[in-house]
């Protein structure tokens, strides 16, 4: 690991006794464009007088072929415990098996639950068939179907955990509306599936509408996601902060940032209680030659650090140098067009963002500096998220799934079965098959696999009386193969009616 400030560069006359403190941050080089764009991006800021206190962390493919298999040494850990802050360009993953995702480790290590993408077009300079985008998307990071607990349970069947918390929900939701609050926007639009997963995303949509009460300011709505995804597509100035649980907001992230007219425009934020990790949207681009490369993603992501570091009067300086260099018509590979009066290399680009630091754009929207008190310092942008603790709910057993795994076809003679093993503490109420009701009245025709959930249910009893069950289906040759517990809170079930819906 090495070290180095990134100095101040006085042409604004500040004298080195009145430099702001350097800030220790984290940086990752990366593999493949990384080093190259990381270069570029370190010259911008500190032409820019970022005055940062960088930590050089080896990332990525070499720490991985050297038998680390997450790709993370030590000395990078200890790096971010005492900065709290990384700027990273992207690494890449050796082919073949046994690597770890670091992008994975790092956000679950680190409690990053928020990714941050901001994706805006730069009509009329950047072509693209979505001119009119400035949207902010807010992807819950941790949780949902990436907790990566599946199992295979039958020859036919594997299965995949959803998993949404209250407080993962409600952080997330607290999140996007500060964030909105502090930026100036004025509407989060929240994304969800739970006219079919009524239990897991209705419990995000739920806690959404609840935090959006506190924000009388900002429009709150909601959809379905496969209508907003779609909507959004075609009308994205119809929304403005979007929030969406984390595989919903893979997706969306990713489109959002292709409309914008190159993913080499999109920085991204993972943001949590452990840190902040800064980095482009995009990959190592091993495809590339040299100086081609855009660094405008990870150039976006350090005008984010930035703002989070408080430094945001240099963020502005930052950007406004960098849409009048888009403007000017200098532009890398990717973003060439009918507008592009030159085209750059990496390092070209690189040195005509710098020659325009203290320049404002005049066609793209400048960006104003954040007003500060004389004698003040600029207040950090970072966000401080509390949850709330509520009261215990009253959290009553009223039966069991019991899943199992059977090869037959005909779903009365397992109910035959299932009833005769039983005995009379619980009561059969219901068969299905993924999914779908198959008895009592189910119909010949739905398809059937070897896996089937038996649902039991009674009142006032107790987990002994389901041990009790699940020993005596095990005695009748019943091959159990999971179980999940039916609870009500408050009298209200926590679980789908499982009606095939
Ligand atoms: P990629 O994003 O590297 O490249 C996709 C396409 O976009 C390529 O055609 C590339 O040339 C182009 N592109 C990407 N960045 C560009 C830029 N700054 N300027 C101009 N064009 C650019 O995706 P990939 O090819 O699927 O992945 C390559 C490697 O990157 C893989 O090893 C992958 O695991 C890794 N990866 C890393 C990260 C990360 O570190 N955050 C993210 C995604 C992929």
């Amino acid at each position: 690991m090495s070290s180095q400030t990134l100095d101040f560069v006085n042409e604004s006359g500040i004298s080195s006794v009145e430099k702001p403190r350097a800030i220790p941050i984290t940086v990752a080089a990366g593999d493949g464009i990384g080093p190259e764009i990381m270069a570029a991006v370190l010259s911008i800021l500190t032409a820019a007088g970022a005055h940062l206190d960088a930590e050089f962390v080896e990332v990525g493919e070499q720490v991985y072929l050297r038998g680390n298999t997450s790709g993370i040494p030590k000395e990078a850990w200890d790096s971010i415990a005492r900065t709290r802050v990384m700027l990273k360009a992207p690494i890449t993953t050796p082919q073949g098996g046994g690597y770890k995702s670091l992008n994975v480790t790092m956000r679950k290590t680190l409690g990053l639950y928020a990714n941050v993408r901001p994706c805006r077009t730069y009509k009329p300079v950047v072509e693209t068939q979505h001119p009119d985008m400035d949207v902010v998307i807010v992807r819950e990071n941790e949780e949902d179907l990436y907790a990566g607990i599946e199992h295979r349970q039958t020859q036919d069947v594997a299965q995949c955990l959803k998993l949404i918390t209250r407080r993962g929900s409600e952080r997330i939701a607290r999140y996007a509306f500060e964030y909105a609050r502090k930026q100036g926007r004025r509407k989060v639009t929240c994304m969800v599936k739970d006219n079919i997963m009524k239990v897991t995303d209705g419990l995000f949509h739920k806690v959404f509408d609840e935090i959006a009460q506190e924000y009388p300011e900002i429009e709150a709505k909601s959809q379905i996601v496969d209508f907003g995804m779609a909507n959004f597509v075609h009308r994205p100035s119809d929304y403005d902060v979007v929030l969406l649980p984390n595989l919903y907001g893979d997706i969306l992230s990713d489109i959002a940032a292709q409309m914008t007219g190159s993913v080499g425009l999109g920085g991204s934020v993972n943001i949590g209680s452990g840190g902040a990790i800064f980095e482009a949207i995009h990959g190592s681009a091993p495809d590339l030659p040299a100086d081609v490369a855009n660094p405008s993603g990870l150039l976006l992501a350090g005008v984010e650090m930035l703002r989070h570091l408080g430094r945001g009067a240099v963020a502005a300086k930052v950007m406004n140098a960098w849409l009048s260099a888009l403007e000017d018509g200098i532009h890398t590979r990717d973003i060439a067009g009918q507008h592009t009066v030159e085209h750059a290399g990496t390092r070209r680009f690189t040195e005509a963002v710098i020659e325009r630091l203290g320049c404002r754009p005049e066609k793209l929207t400048a960006v104003d500096e954040p007003t500060v008190s004389a004698g003040a310092e600029e207040e950090p942008a970072a966000i401080a998220i509390e949850v709330r603790s509520l009261a215990r709910e009253e959290k009553v057993l009223a039966g069991v799934d019991v899943f199992v795994d059977w090869d037959g076809i005909a779903p009365d003679e397992l109910a035959i079965r299932l009833q005769a093993a039983a005995g009379t503490l619980f009561e059969l109420k219901m068969i299905t098959n993924r999914g779908v009701k198959v008895w009592p009245n189910g119909r010949e025709e739905t398809l059937c696999t070897d896996h089937w959930r038996c649902r039991f249910e009674a009142d006032g009893r107790k987990n002994e009386d389901v041990a009790d069950l699940l020993l005596k289906l095990a005695n009748s040759g019943i091959e159990f193969i999971k179980t999940e517990h039916l609870y009500r809170f408050n009298g209200k079930p926590g679980y789908s009616l499982g009606q095939g819906q």
